[in-house]
């Protein structure tokens, strides 16, 4: 008997439900991942993120007596076609929250229907299954807190451990596996499940200062786990469990992805419509500053520091993003969209759910219950990079200015402003931003 476990963001073999039920029940298992060319040109950095996840699981399961089956071309009809090949009664699959993925679930299972396979979903890409947990009256949780509270009191699933051993049918054309493309970012970290168990393990004794010291921008002592809970290198049951504390303030931001996943699968409309229910939309147009936002000079440096983070690593810390996002939807009064499409392409951890629910709360569309907020961002500079450290860093024009003096220098002496070459702060038109005064 034969099965077919179809990897997709879920790149590892510790605690992978599909992949652990059929190593049990079947006696041969076709690992398979399908490079689909439809997903493959939004982001370089991703792509190559992805490619060395890859070629480490593909190891992996070697080591175990398998390997990982590569096609290229459309999901459905590459999954069905192996399937039929190697005589598979079905095919199993980590269920997924975004439009594009519960289309390729809906094909896939109407395909399985027609050509007589069973389809089986499998959780795993969330800690608790989105739609599991539901409130009164509702399908899914709206605003955070009491999803949180029921989420950390819920019963989650037992780990699973990588099985022993993984047998393939005889005589299967495995597929070539390209050599990894080139990303954008010179310093994005590399892909795969050891990997990220590494970093796990490394980052684990950070935990008990998490709480203090997770928005200090300087310090930059989050775990940046984000890329490999992306892909799947990691559980993200197995991260919550390491933190050994469902309260910890750590395991409260695992539940912030969760959240946004269930929210996902209840809007699928998330990286395109407002969530919220009579939210006004009303963005200018300016695609000069679009631009300069984009690029990291817009003259607010704490701004520039987080968008040349971005470029440089392909990650940028949650502080910078809430302040970046908040300078283009709040102070420049630019649509999100544009936005989340340039976090999408140069983010390692860039995906619907969370990208899009972020970006949504931040601009006041999302599930924000004070949708009107708005971050000044000198304060929010002097708040979380008191000393300067951050922008220093990211902005070397502006090297020389010491302590926190560097987040305004259009207040720096004429003599010395001369010296640098750094733009002033853009202007916005109709707008007498406080901070500027
Ligand atoms: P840690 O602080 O160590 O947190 C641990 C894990 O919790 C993270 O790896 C992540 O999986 C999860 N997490 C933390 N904060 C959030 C959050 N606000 N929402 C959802 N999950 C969270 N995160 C993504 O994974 N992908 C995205 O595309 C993404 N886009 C964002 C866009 C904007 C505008 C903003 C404000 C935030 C975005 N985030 C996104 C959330 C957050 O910034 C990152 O998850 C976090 O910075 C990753 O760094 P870390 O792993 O060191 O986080």
């Amino acid at each position: 008997r034969t099965a077919v476990v179809l990897f997709t963001r879920d790149l590892r073999v510790h605690d992978h439900p599909a992949l652990a039920t059929a190593c049990a029940a079947f006696d041969r298992v076709v690992p398979l991942y399908v490079l689909d060319p439809a997903l493959a040109g939004h982001s370089p950095n991703r792509n190559r993120f992805l490619h060395q996840c890859l070629a480490e699981l593909r190891d992996t399961l070697r080591g175990l007596g398998g390997d990982l089956v590569i096609r290229r071309g459309d999901p459905v009809a590459e999954t069905i076609r192996l399937a039929r090949e190697v005589d598979a009664e079905g095919i199993g699959l980590s269920a997924d929250v975004s439009r594009y993925a519960r289309r390729r679930e809906r094909r896939l299972r109407a395909e399985c229907d027609r050509h007589r396979l069973f389809l089986r979903l499998f959780p795993g890409v969330t800690v608790v299954e989105p739609g599991e947990l539901r409130p009164g009256g509702g399908d899914h949780y709206r605003v955070f807190t009491p999803y949180h509270r029921v989420w950390s009191g819920a019963r989650w699933r037992e780990e699973l451990a990588a099985p022993r051993r993984v047998t393939l049918p005889d005589g299967i054309a495995v597929g070539r596996l390209p050599a990894a493309p080139k990303g954008e970012s010179p310093d994005a970290v590399v892909g795969g499940e050891s990997v990220g168990r590494r970093r796990l393990t490394r980052w684990l004794p950070t935990l008990p200062r998490y709480d203090d010291i997770h928005d200090d921008l300087a310090a930059d002592e989050t775990s940046r786990l984000s890329p490999y809970l992306r892909f799947g290198c990691l559980s993200p049951l197995t991260v919550a469990n390491r933190a050994d504390d469902r309260g910890h303030p750590f395991v409260r931001q695992l539940c912030w992805r969760d959240f946004y996943h269930q929210v996902t699968a209840a809007f699928p409309e998330i990286a395109v419509k407002a969530y919220r229910r009579g939210a006004t939309e009303q963005w200018r147009y300016d695609a000069a500053a679009l631009d300069a936002w984009a690029d990291g000079r817009t003259g607010m440096p704490i701004v520039d520091a987080g968008m040349r983070q971005l470029h440089a690593e392909g990650w940028m810390h949650n502080r910078a993003r809430l302040i970046t996002a908040g300078y283009l939807t709040k102070v420049l009064g630019l649509d999100w969209r544009p936005g989340l499409a340039v976090f999408s392409r140069w983010l390692l951890d860039g995906d619907v759910p969370d990208n899009s629910g972020n970006w949504q709360w931040v601009a006041g569309t999302g599930n924000d219950s004070r949708p009107y907020r708005g971050l000044n961002p000198v304060r929010q500079a002097e708040r979380y990079d008191p000393d300067g450290g951050y922008v220093r860093r990211w902005v070397p024009e502006l090297a020389t200015v010491a302590g926190k003096a560097v987040h305004q220098p259009w207040r720096l002496p004429p003599e010395v402003r001369r010296t640098i070459d750094y733009p002033p702060p853009l202007e916005v038109p109709g707008a007498d931003p406080v901070w500027l005064r």
